[in-house]
């Protein structure tokens, strides 16, 4: 059972118990608990000052950056809705964004304000806008990185830590925040479209980071590594939210760049890290990666993105650890299934997809039909979940709401199944599904065989018209570094393992494959591509 429901308790709990212990490194500082709290409470001050209020919106705008945390932290202390935005969104992606989740406040790294989100901001009549500099991987060794920032910051912008230290003592006016208050607003990453507002309550948010920490005290003891964004849920809750109720030190290090990873792993010796599967494939490929990188790690997590078994079992191999599969979404708070602590998921024989593991406590995942009917296990069916991480709607979005969140059962739009065993697979999503000749064709089925394929690194299937098929399989790769396979070949190596409808047809070898800030490879864009 969560100890508590919402996150402000839990970060004084964490402060409660030590607050001497280091809360975050970035390079070579670090801040402590009881520094973190202060700053926050100060930022908060601040941002009541300005008249931020219950259920306002504050944006932020930032990499993985210990102001970060305090921007988060001082947000919720004014019981603010903090919504965070992905610093590699530009103009139109952010004026989007900001126009529906309308916040009163933004904070954002001086260089964003002054490139992309000063304009918006004016654009959109935001009233208050803090500014920070954000010490990046060039500078990191920077020792201004907690001293106050001297130079002056934009017109009309405050310094972040200029005023959270100016109200250094001071604890912001009291407000009550309960379990139902949103704690998030956190827009979809848009592999598919539209991005939507997930509504993150502080019940939802503290359920899971809570979950996180119970599987991380039955690992044992040590920090986070922060390898997933902030900016996204994943980083968010299992990283920041996990830390937070965990008690533990999370290391950031500005953005996924893997020979600054293998640095900060090798400084700082975390236990746990979680990141997209495509993370563990570029760092897997850095000529500079030993198993030495890894040595400290207890607990190593996949989430957010497929991961093919191919690739855990070669990090298994060349580093001695096994990568721990997770499932969720933006709207489930990000984890809604895992796989326990000393076990290991199961792999579908007939497609090869490895498992993502068993619902998290309280959690009820269900594989229904077109008509919402439960499925047998095996059967193939639209994923419906259920738990007290999900969402209760989307942010002013009625219609959206009433279609994907019926009396608080997502409808995922991911296809899956369960097998005998009561573990689940997720075989893709619904869109993505192929129809050559009136065959269903999965594109991470056929991807799937693809990365066994020693030379191939990263690889997305998609449809593409075809005159007699109606659409036929088509597929992108990355190779290894210095892999040789030429396109013949892997058409060849699928054609064996496949049926004659589902192997691609074309194969073509790029040097990388698009993917999200979030390392999502981009099936769409791929499709979309002019020829
Ligand atoms: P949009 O909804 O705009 O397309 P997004 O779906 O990428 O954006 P997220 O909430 O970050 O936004 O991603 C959730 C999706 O990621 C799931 O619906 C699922 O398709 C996929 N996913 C997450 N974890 C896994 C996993 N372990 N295996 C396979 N797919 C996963």
């Amino acid at each position: 059972e969560p100890r508590f429901d919402n996150m402000l308790d839990v970060f004084a709990a964490a402060v409660r118990d030590d607050p001497d212990g280091t809360a975050l490194t970035y390079f070579d500082g670090s801040v402590t608990f009881a520094e973190l709290d202060e700053l926050s409470s100060g930022l908060a001050c601040y941002l009541a000052e300005r008249g931020l209020a219950g259920g306002d919106r504050m944006a932020v705008y930032l990499q993985n950056v210990p102001q970060f945390a305090v921007a988060v932290l001082a947000g919720w202390k004014a019981g603010a809705i903090v919504v965070p935005l992905n610093p590699m969104y530009r103009v139109r992606e952010l004026t989007k964004i900001l126009g529906d989740a309308q916040p009163h406040v933004v904070v954002s790294s001086e260089k964003g304000w002054h490139e992309v989100l000063g304009d918006v901001a004016r654009e959109l009549g935001i009233g208050t806008a803090i500014t920070t500099s954000e010490l990046d991987v060039q500078t990191r060794h920077d020792p201004r990185l907690f001293a106050a920032s001297e130079r002056k910051p934009a017109t009309g912008c405050a310094d972040l830590l200029s005023v959270a230290r100016a109200h250094a003592g001071q604890q912001p006016p009291a407000v009550s925040v309960s379990g139902d208050d949103l704690a998030l607003l956190v827009y979809t990453s848009g592999t598919s479209g539209v991005p939507k507002g997930a509504t993150n309550t502080h019940a939802n948010v503290t359920f899971n980071s809570e979950g996180m920490r119970v599987r991380l005290e039955n690992e044992g003891p040590g920090g986070i590594f922060a390898l997933a964004p902030l900016f996204h849920i994943t980083g968010l809750v299992c990283q920041f939210g996990a830390a937070l109720a965990a008690g533990r030190q999370l290391n950031l290090s500005y953005r996924f760049e893997p020979g600054v990873v293998l640095d900060t792993l090798a400084e700082h010796r975390p236990a746990y890290m979680i990141g997209p599967s495509t993370a563990y494939m570029a760092l897997m490929n850095h000529p500079d990666v030993t198993p030495e990188h890894f040595a400290s790690l207890r607990m190593v997590y996949s989430g957010g993105a497929p991961l093919p078994s191919a690739v855990v079992e070669s990090f298994r191999q060349r580093f001695g650890h096994y990568i721990r599969n997770g499932y969720g979404l933006t709207e489930t708070t990000a984890t809604a299934t895992s796989v326990p602590v000393h076990r290991e998921a199961p792999v579908d024989e007939s497609s090869g997809t490895l498992s993502v593991g068993i619902p998290t406590y309280n959690t009820v995942l269900r594989i229904v039909d077109e008509n919402g009917a439960d499925l047998p296990p095996g059967e193939v069916g639209e994923i419906v979940i259920e738990g007290p991480m999900v969402v209760p709607a989307y942010w002013n979005k009625p219609e959206e709401t009433a279609q994907g969140i019926r009396n608080g059962a997502l409808h995922t739009g991911d296809v899956g199944f369960m097998d005998a065993q009561g573990w689940f697979y997720v075989v893709d999503r619904k869109k993505d599904m192929i129809n050559a000749s009136g065959f269903k064709v999965w594109p991470r089925e056929v991807e799937d065989v693809l990365y066994n394929h020693p030379a191939v690194r990263e690889a997305a299937v998609v449809g593409v018209p075809d005159a007699y098929r109606g659409e036929t399989v088509k597929a992108f790769v990355s190779l290894a570094h210095e892999a040789e396979a030429d396109a013949e070949d892997l058409v060849e190596y699928c054609k064996v393992q496949l049926a004659a409808y589902k192997y691609p047809r074309e194969i073509d070898i790029l040097d990388e494959l698009p993917k999200t800030a979030t390392g999502k490879i981009l099936r769409r864009e791929l499709r979309d591509a002019p020829k």
